[in-house]
């Protein structure tokens, strides 16, 4: 066993609130890396003045190591045929009613030109499992996607598979790769995953090990929360990436904190293991404070308002605008794996993060200019992403600005803009910028440091 899924679950069990909660958030604070029983600790806090520290302190550490950056990206549902019957979805092969709908590679990259379009640079491919969508399907839609459509990076959320095929998509030109082991429960994993092979928890338990082995320096981990004891979950998250961490000196690049929402067609409508609001605030800080370098990624199943307040907790990247029913961007009505919360386009999440003082952020540059895995992890944890990625961030956000704003409605956004330019102390990078935000301005685009 990669960890000691038992010694976790007596952890929780056991765990007291931290007494010395300033000691371990200064700790936190300061990058160290967190003991499990640390992080046990802090999962145990319930009192609502120790709940609001560890959020500020999330806060505080998500503005040390990315600066007010929100990297924001849309997902882009590819096939919604499943083999699976996992039953908290809409895809599920039980689920009669559904309507299924895979796209063609063609299809894919014409969604992706409508979000690229609409000025996403990055998106997240999703798939169910299913033989049709394996890994020759992913490889021409990747390869569509980049040929016909302006989008400058694609990760993927997609089911375990072989370290051979990993290793083609990786090639082809992916970023991230992400999978969700939904709960590390293994009885409960059982119960809800009763048939398909996403009923081997271990195969799923192990992927993470296969993507790196096949070139993946960049991957994601996530549980869905409501399953089973949120405590024992984000522990268990937490020691999933320690692992990576020992074994190949790779952090996460992102932590996903899914919530469970109502799925049509799902036998499951309320969570059996519900996570209040204060609890789902608790684990987005714990996942900041003890993986300070991974992106905290909160989606849309969230309100709008549990979005932000996740924001203030450390949270750092959201998807926006969202569809999750394949071909959903620019058709109607087939089956959606969950139904989501936060319906603002790209356009008002922009218009938000920037009347709250965030920097919103479509920037790719660090895969343009390979500065993923460990380089990233390194560069994060020495501070040195945040001056950087400001850069770029601001960059983006110029071209989106250039390419969507013509009456005014982005007054603010480009108020932020000069100002966060005024505040670079370095001179020549803040002359270089300015050049650089000229050129954006007169239609250059893709411009990065
Ligand atoms: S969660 Fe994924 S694997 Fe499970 S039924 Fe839905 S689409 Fe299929």
């Amino acid at each position: 066993m990669m960890f000691d899924l038992q010694y976790l679950r007596r952890l929780t069990e056991t765990a007291a609130p931290a007494k010395n909660l300033a000691e371990v958030l200064a700790k936190a604070e300061a990058l160290e890396k967190l003991s499990l029983e640390e992080v046990a600790s802090l999962l145990a806090v319930t009192d609502a003045e120790d709940l609001a520290q560890i959020r500020q302190s999330g806060f505080r550490v998500k503005q040390e190591v990315f600066g007010p950056r929100v990297v924001l990206f849309a997902p882009l549902y590819l096939s919604n045929r499943c083999i699976n019957n996992c039953l908290y979805c809409g895809f599920r092969a039980g689920n009669r009613e559904r309507q299924t709908r895979t796209l063609s590679p063609e299809e894919a990259a014409a969604e992706a030109g409508h979000l690229a379009q609409l000025g996403y640079q990055r998106l997240l491919l999703v798939t169910s499992e299913h033989p049709d969508t394996g890994a020759d399907y992913l490889e021409a839609v990747v390869r569509a996607i980049y040929e016909r459509a302006a989008i400058r990076i694609l990760h993927l959320n997609a089911p375990p598979m072989s370290q051979s095929n990993l290793r083609r998509l990786k090639e082809a030109g992916l970023g991230v790769y992400q999978v969700f082991q939904e709960t590390y429960d293994p009885e409960c994993y059982r119960e809800l995953h009763p048939s398909g092979p996403k009923a081997d928890f271990s195969r799923r338990l192990a992927v993470m090990d296969d993507a790196i082995a096949a070139g993946f320096d960049d991957v994601g981990l996530g549980v869905l929360l409501g399953l089973h004891h949120h405590r024992f979950e984000a522990l268990a998250t937490v020691a999933h990436s320690y692992y990576l961490r020992d074994r190949y000196h790779l952090n996460p690049h992102t932590l996903s904190v899914p919530r469970l929402r109502p799925a049509e067609g799902s036998p499951i409508t309320t969570p059996p293991a519900p996570v209040s609001d204060p609890e789902f605030l608790k684990i987005v800080a714990l996942y900041r404070l003890a993986v300070p370098t991974a992106g905290v990624v909160v989606t849309t199943r969230e309100s709008k308002e549990t979005r932000e307040q996740a924001l203030g907790a450390g949270a750092s990247q959201i998807s926006a605008g969202s569809r999750t029913d394949p071909g959903g961007y620019s058709e109607e009505g087939k089956t959606s794996q969950f139904e989501v919360e936060d319906r603002r386009t790209l356009e008002e999440v922009i218009l938000d993060l920037v009347a709250a003082g965030h920097l919103p952020s479509l920037c790719t540059a660090c895969y343009r200019s390979g500065r993923t895995g460990v380089r990233f992890a390194e560069m994060a944890g020495a501070g040195e992403i945040a001056a950087f990625c400001q850069s770029n961030a601001i960059l983006t956000l110029a071209e989106y600005l250039a390419a969507h704003s013509s009456d005014g409605r982005f007054a603010q956004a480009e108020a932020m803009l000069q100002h966060l330019l005024e505040e670079i102390p370095d001179q020549k990078l803040r002359q270089s910028l300015a050049r650089k935000l000229e050129e954006a301005q007169a239609g250059a685009r893709d411009l990065h440091y």
